[in-house]
């Protein structure tokens, strides 16, 4: 390969084109900046359009549509069994929604003069990269964002094989297995268990923990876990898969509390780790903490004051939301504007269902931390819309300050909490206090109710 003949000159580089990258890109466009973005795919999206939100949320919707249509049996419909295509549900999951949101994005960056370039970035100094791949050149910048992301964790000591899957393979929909193994009760695992679940597999599901969805309020936590455990085969917490083989078409699982059991596919779930190997850090300023984290100040500066970084490569949450927003902030920095990452809240949603959503300081961290709160909960067996929709597993809570009534946090589940979160995330934002929520006419008959009428019960005299 023979680099260096082509010298780009840029304002910014980004490296990583996922939402953190592309968001970057956009508002550096915006504010008068050249930016250019490099990544690996030579396409923009990142993990959350190609293998993460957008696909697993589309197959989510089919489970979602399967389950709709045989509750409605209730209420005296019944379609009958239904008759699915596998490769009707690629093909829409592909070409209709990921597909058309990848073409937007690429019209948008058009539209804003935003270049992609296809390569793998590698940094050579804290003003320069090269690009490796099928045309490769370099780029000189005045400043860089690394917005590589994340990827997939492994199980240590767990060779790989076409049917021990991770959240890639597994979104890929090859075959519905008639038992599936997930191991991991987070995110991915509960929300691919539930696709599959849906779809036909008998899964059964092994956490480490003692309990789904480590650190989250358990009393939002329940109300999934009661339907997971009705649609599951199994679910076995406090337990770790010690080995895992692929012998043929099956896989063989020794499980510590449960001993050798065989599945037809496994799904990897156990978290993700930084993509910031091999990016030529070391020969910048920049630093990653000790499990390859970028590490980044609140307005996404690294140790080197040309290099940013944002998104799932500099940790935790690993949300796309979070990203997009760091994206923006860096682009505002380096424009020198005074912006900063300083949200107090961070929505959260596990597009289960029912959903789960949180936002702010949860009931949990509140009692690790000994920090007094106060906490209403808004049960939705009592909400006239729940009621009407026949699902009245949900619950919306309020943690708020005992002195001042702010709203410190909120967590909802059930249908729809991923969308009704957006208020209690503004009201944290904003410091709203439980008496405005209490006092803001929602309109009747809603789920969004269930914020005002918990604001309510904080607000009412003692009994
Ligand atoms: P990424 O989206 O990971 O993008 C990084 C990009 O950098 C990639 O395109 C990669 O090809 C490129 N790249 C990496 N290294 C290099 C290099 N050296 N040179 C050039 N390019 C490089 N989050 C949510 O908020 N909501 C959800 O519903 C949700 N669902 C998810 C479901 C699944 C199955 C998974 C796996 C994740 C999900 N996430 C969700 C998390 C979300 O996908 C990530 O938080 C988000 O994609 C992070 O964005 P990012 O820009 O930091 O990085
Ligand atoms: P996760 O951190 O959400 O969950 C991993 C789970 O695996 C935990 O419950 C953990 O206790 C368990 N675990 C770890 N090691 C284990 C072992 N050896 N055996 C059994 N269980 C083990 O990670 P994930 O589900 O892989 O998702 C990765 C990240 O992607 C999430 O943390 C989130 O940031 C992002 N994501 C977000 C969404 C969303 O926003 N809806 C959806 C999917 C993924």
């Amino acid at each position: 390969m023979v680099m260096g003949d082509l010298v780009r000159e840029v304002d910014v580089a980004i490296a990583g084109g996922g939402p953190g990258g592309y968001s970057a890109a956009f508002r550096c466009a915006e504010l008068g900046l050249e930016a250019v973005v490099v990544d690996a795919t030579a396409r923009l999206g990142g993990a959350c359009l190609f293998e993460g939100c957008i696909p697993s949320k589309a197959l989510l919707h089919v489970a979602a549509v399967m389950h709709d249509v045989e509750a409605a049996r209730e209420f005296g419909l019944d379609y009958g069994p239904p008759r699915r295509s596998l490769d009707a549900m690629r093909t829409w999951k592909t070409e209709r929604v990921v597909g058309r949101l990848a073409r937007g994005l690429a019209s948008v960056a058009k539209s804003k003069g935003v270049e992609v370039i296809g390569g793998r970035a590698v940094f050579e100094d804290s003003r320069g990269l090269r690009v490796e791949g099928d045309a490769p050149q370099k780029i000189r910048f005045k400043h860089a964002i690394v917005a590589t992301g994340s990827a997939p964790a492994a199980l240590p000591g767990i060779a790989a094989g076409d049917r021990v899957m991770d959240s890639t393979a597994a979104l890929d929909l090859v075959e519905v297995p008639e038992c599936l193994l997930v191991v991991g009760g987070g995110y991915i695992g509960l929300e691919l268990g539930t696709v599959y679940a849906a779809l036909g597999s008998q899964v059964t599901l092994v956490e480490l923990t003692d309990g789904l969805l480590p650190g989250v309020d358990r009393d939002l936590v329940q109300l999934v876990a009661r339907r997971v455990d009705k649609l599951f085969a199994a679910i076995h917490l406090k337990s770790r898969v010690v080995t895992l083989e692929q012998t043929g078409s099956a896989v063989a699982a020794a499980i510590d509390t449960r001993g050798v059991e065989r599945f037809d596919r496994a799904l990897i779930a156990v978290g993700r780790r930084a993509a910031s190997d091999g990016l030529g850090l070391e020969t910048t300023r920049a630093r990653a903490d000790e499990r390859g984290f970028i590490r980044i100040d609140d307005r996404c500066r690294t140790e080197d004051p040309h290099i940013y970084a944002v998104g799932d490569v500099t940790g935790e949450p690993m949300l796309a939301h979070r990203a997009m927003r760091q994206g923006k902030v860096a682009a505002e920095v380096i424009a020198g504007r005074p912006a900063a990452f300083d949200n107090v809240a961070v929505p959260a949603v596990v597009f289960t269902d029912p959903e789960v959503a949180w936002c702010g300081l949860t009931e949990t961290a509140a009692a690790a931390a000994r920090r007094p709160v106060k906490i209403a909960r808004f049960q939705w067996a009592a909400s006239g819309r729940a009621n009407t929709l026949g699902r009245t597993d949900g619950l919306t809570k309020i943690v708020a300050d005992p002195e001042s009534g702010r709203v410190l946090g909120v967590g909802i589940a059930g249908p729809g909490a991923g969308e009704l979160i957006a208020e209690g995330t503004l009201a944290v934002e904003t410091a709203a206090l439980v008496e405005d929520l209490a006092a803001t006419i929602h309109a009747h008959p809603t789920l969004s109710e269930g914020l005002m009428e918990a604001a309510e019960t904080l607000l009412a005299p003692p009994r």
